[in-house]
């Protein structure tokens, strides 16, 4: 069998929908499961729908609800659906309604987001099956939420490898075995006590590889809105190359550090059974995309590979002059971030203080307070995290001074080289981040000029 997972774009209106139809029946011979992210913008409408209901404000969220049931029962309409989905549509934006009304003035939780935020995977698998059901094809909507086995860490749970494992094997396999097209939602997962869960924003990615490990897939599809991973994000570059390779190491680099093409843990449930994960284009699915494997990396003219950007990072600096030649310093401000639960990203340290960023920082007044016992702290938001990747980083002379030379106008306020081999990371003003993608681009991709 093979995984085909759709994303935002993908699903994003029915025309996309008629492609994904396409793609899905043409790999119909190879057992497809389908996996598909709610329609583009949809999950950010909905959170914001949650924001209203907590704000006590009925009028506008009734209007934001029914702008949302609007938009899918439209498509359902142009895609000539028949009674079940209609009905399951119908059925999902009464639910919803109905949350709304009950929860409206409550203040928000991390579980009612989750709640919430999974509606648009459910709506969007509904019309992805009935689209299905329309063309012809032998197609079953499944929900996620019966495999998907997490920890109940609302906002980012944790899968049960070995119980979505069993399920999968047990639930999905038969229907897969007995040909039919098998459609369900990415993203969503529920803990053990029955409340739905979300596995982070981005996440269906990462569901369509849990799925792909425990059927053991043959390669895991992430059809998206670009021709595959490429040497920079195309909407800062246009003129990005390709990867018609990569490993699984440079893929998830990548991805953890801005590359939005692929959810940062895909690759970890698929490694050890060197599962495949390709990326592709919808909108252009002539194109190979690209391959990603272990080891399965192009040899080219330049050691750099790919150059990303992630907006939205906060610097924390802490500062204890105190701490000279003491021991200890380290470990009390990491024990702080993981009091809280806050996943520190880049960090460089001098003896006396420390620099670090984090992505989250929803959480950070609490933090501040605790931090201030251990020192003085600087918080800087607006930053942005610029990963160069590529081979052998660390070992190859020069590269960190074609870096800083190809933008030597702009200010670098924090740089951590060398714990990879792989990677070359540092901070700039946010505002700064694209311009400074298109000058190392420029330096280390110049025949794309
Ligand atoms: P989907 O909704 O299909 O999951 P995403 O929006 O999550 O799609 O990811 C696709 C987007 O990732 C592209 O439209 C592109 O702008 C962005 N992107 C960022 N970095 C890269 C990169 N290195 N290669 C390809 N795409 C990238
Ligand atoms: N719909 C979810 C999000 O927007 C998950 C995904 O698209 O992968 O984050
Ligand atoms: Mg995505």
């Amino acid at each position: 069998m093979i995984v085909l997972k759709f994303g935002g774009t993908s699903v994003g209106d029915a025309a996309a929908i008629r492609r994904l139809v396409a793609i899905a029946g043409v790999a119909l011979p190879e057992r497809p499961l389908v996996v598909v992210s709610a329609m583009a913008r949809v999950t950010n409408a909905l959170l914001a729908l949650e924001e209203l209901v907590a704000a006590g404000d009925l009028d506008q969220a009734a209007e934001a609800c029914n702008a949302l049931c609007l938009r899918h029962e439209g498509t359902a309409l142009e895609l000539g659906l028949g009674a079940e989905a209609t009905a399951a549509l119908a059925q999902l934006c009464d639910e919803l309604r109905g949350l709304v009304v009950a929860a409206i003035g409550l203040s928000s939780t991390a579980a009612r987001r989750d709640l919430v935020a999974g509606f648009g995977e459910a709506l969007s698998s509904r019309l992805v099956a009935g689209a299905f059901t329309t063309a012809g094809l032998p197609a079953s909507w499944f929900d996620a939420r019966d495999v998907i086995a997490t920890n109940d860490q609302f906002g980012g749970a944790l899968p049960d490898v070995a119980g979505i494992r069993l399920a999968a094997v047990e639930q999905l396999a038969p229907l897969l075995a007995a040909g039919r097209l098998v459609v369900t939602q990415g993203f969503v997962g529920r803990a053990a006590d029955g409340r739905p869960t979300t596995l982070g924003r981005g996440g269906s990615d990462f569901s369509a590889a849990l799925l792909g490990a425990a059927l053991a897939a043959e390669r895991v599809e992430i059809w998206t809105d670009v021709d595959g991973l490429m040497s920079a994000d195309p909407r800062i570059v246009p003129e990005a190359r390709l990867l018609a390779h990569a490993s699984y190491d440079e893929a998830a680099e990548l991805a953890a550090f801005g590359a939005k093409v692929l959810h940062p843990a895909t690759q970890l449930p698929l490694v050890e059974a060197e599962i495949p994960i390709v990326i592709r284009n919808t909108f252009a699915p002539e194109h190979p995309g690209t391959w990603i494997r272990s080891g399965d990396s192009e040899v080219g003219e330049s050691p750099i590979r790919s150059i990303s950007f992630k907006p939205g990072v906060t610097v924390v600096q802490i500062r204890a002059p105190r701490m000279l030649g003491a021991y200890g310093f380290l470990r009390r401000i990491f024990e702080v971030f993981e009091c809280h639960q806050i996943v520190v990203d880049v960090l460089a340290t001098s003896e006396v203080s420390v620099s670090l960023t984090i992505d989250d920082a929803s959480r950070l007044p609490a933090v501040v307070i605790d931090l201030a016992a251990v020192g003085e702290v600087v918080v800087r938001p607006g930053r942005g995290v610029i990963a160069v990747v590529g081979r052998g980083i660390r070992e190859t002379p020069g590269i960190a001074a074609r870096v800083y030379g190809a933008i030597a106008d702009v200010n670098v306020e924090m740089i951590s080289q060398g714990a990879s081999a792989s990677n070359l990371t540092f901070i700039v003003q946010e505002q700064d981040g694209p311009a400074v993608v298109r000058a190392l681009h420029r330096t280390f991709f110049p025949e794309t000029r």
